[in-house]
């Protein structure tokens, strides 16, 4: 996992030297920073020196996408090198209106009218382009826009892609923002970052690629649909999105029973408004899920995933939510546990209408494992034996702490994190833990570091400091 970590953070140092070229435009640079600074002020303020560890949490794909979004802010003034491309209003029309048809014609099942979008520098890319076209047709959407986004990272292109399409007149990658809905599930536009290559030729703009930035870590959204024909199939207030492949993964058959059984158990314990209308998916494959949730620390210590995308356009939301099942972790589970499981992200799905950037992991999973666990203190077995046997360190744990580590490790964070939640319920009472959550959850663009926002919803809400709220709790397991 470290050495993972030092290759991805020499790819980020390195693709920023690239970019910061001696010829950057200043007045762009500048422009950039001020169009930024609301969300860098939010990451930079939340992630601090944690910037690679917060890559994930039991919901890791939120913080991943923030990661990325953070990754592109830090090289975005750079970007000014190229002034081609997209920055030309009509380029931007241009793609636009390419882009419109390519929606409409994924919205109409016209094949054709999608294929005409295509460039054909790539063979590999026009064959998975025709598949994706194909599988979508299974996929209950409601809506499907693209929308080209050069206000926020400008235009990505490299001199070295520029070489690679040499034959076209222009080549230019804003990022593009694909939004959907799931019809009866997606109250708003699930949104995933795509960056497609444009390239113009004798006065028209196709799409000739969609991974050419991997290499600087700007990856293009992957759905089940990228992998296999989907099979969609709506039960109560679920929808399963299985694959629709030979020897594929399947949902647990109990699964449906299982999420109804724990939808239910969520409603006793959150009864702040949500959609309570949830996609279940199952990935072909644990390296499939892993692409598609973009994280690069190892699944095998997670079952199951919640999912959620950011929308920007007005303050900071969570859209687009689903979880994600690890297929390699699922075969053999028994009923209780994975209606835990079920539970457990469900909660996460609950709250995230709640949610803000400033909510710690450790308050995201105690709860999540507190309604997930339907408070059962014999589940903290783990934690009471090391507590027993004198290791426990007294500390609430550290964001990177639930992604990084040994299972062990890992767990011992999840049973921290549920022992927190455990004492603030048993001192204050669920309704205070649901009102600290919303509270914190509020401030979404703000100056402050974490621990501040933390701190000042913790003292309005039952008068205590964060420092004290951790001595109170580790004081309790000591004399426990
Ligand atoms: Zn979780």
């Amino acid at each position: 996992m470290r050495r993972e970590k030092q290759a991805w953070q020499g790819r980020r140092e390195g693709a920023y030297q690239e970019r910061t070229c001696p010829t950057e435009n200043a007045a762009r640079r500048s422009f950039f920073a001020r169009r930024t600074l609301p969300t860098l002020l939010v990451e930079a303020l939340n992630a601090a020196a944690e910037t690679m560890n917060r890559a994930g949490r039991f919901t890791p794909a939120l913080r991943s996408y923030a990661l990325l979004v953070l990754a592109a802010i830090v090289f975005a003034p750079a970007a000014g090198g190229s002034t081609a491309g997209a920055s030309g209003s009509g380029t931007e029309d241009d793609i636009q209106e390419l882009l419109d048809r390519r929606a409409a014609a994924v919205m109409a099942g016209d094949l054709d009218s999608f294929m005409e979008t295509i460039a054909r520098d790539s063979e590999h890319f026009v064959r998975r382009q025709r598949r994706l076209f194909k599988r979508m047709q299974g996929v209950p959407l409601a809506s499907y826009r693209l929308v080209a986004r050069t206000d926020r990272l400008g235009d990505l292109v490299t001199e070295g892609l520029r070489s690679r399409y040499r034959g076209a007149d222009d080549v230019a990658i804003p990022v593009t923002e694909e939004r959907y809905r799931l019809a009866g599930f997606d109250v708003a536009e699930a949104i995933e970052d795509m960056f497609y290559t444009f390239v113009q030729r004798e006065g028209e703009w196709l799409i000739a690629e969609d991974s050419d930035l991997e290499d600087l870590t700007f990856y293009s959204g992957r759905h089940l649909w990228d992998y296999s024909r989907v099979d969609a199939r709506r039960a109560g207030r679920f929808l399963l999105l299985e694959p629709a492949c030979r020897g594929c993964p399947q949902a647990p058959s109990a699964a449906v029973r299982l999420a109804t059984q724990a939808l239910r158990r969520v409603r006793g314990y959150w009864d702040a408004p949500w959609s309570k209308r949830v996609p279940i998916v199952i990935p072909t494959s644990a390296d499939d899920l892993q692409r598609m949730l973009k994280v690069t620390f190892e699944l095998d210590n997670f079952v199951a995933f919640a999912y959620s995308s950011v929308d920007r356009s007005d303050g900071i939301d969570y859209t687009g939510h689903r979880i994600l099942l690890n297929p390699d972790a699922f075969t053999d589970r028994s009923s209780s546990s994975t209606l835990r499981v079920l539970t457990h992200e469900l909660l996460h799905v609950a709250t995230r209408s709640a949610s803000g950037p400033f909510v710690p992991t450790f308050l995201e999973e105690g709860i999540a494992e507190y309604v997930g666990q339907d408070a059962d203190p014999a589940a903290l077995s783990f934690f009471h034996e090391e507590a027993a046997a004198g290791t426990f360190d007294g500390r609430l744990p550290e964001d990177f702490r639930f992604v990084i580590g040994s299972g062990r490790d890992v767990f011992r964070s999840y049973q921290k994190a549920y022992s927190a939640a455990t004492f603030f319920v048993d001192r204050w009472g669920l309704r205070k833990l649901v009102q600290f959550y919303r509270r914190l959850g509020a401030v979404e663009v703000a100056p402050g570091t974490a621990g501040y926002h933390v701190d000042r919803a913790l003292r309005r809400t039952v008068g205590v400091r964060l420092d004290q709220f951790e001595q109170s709790w580790a004081g309790s397991i000591d004399n426990s």
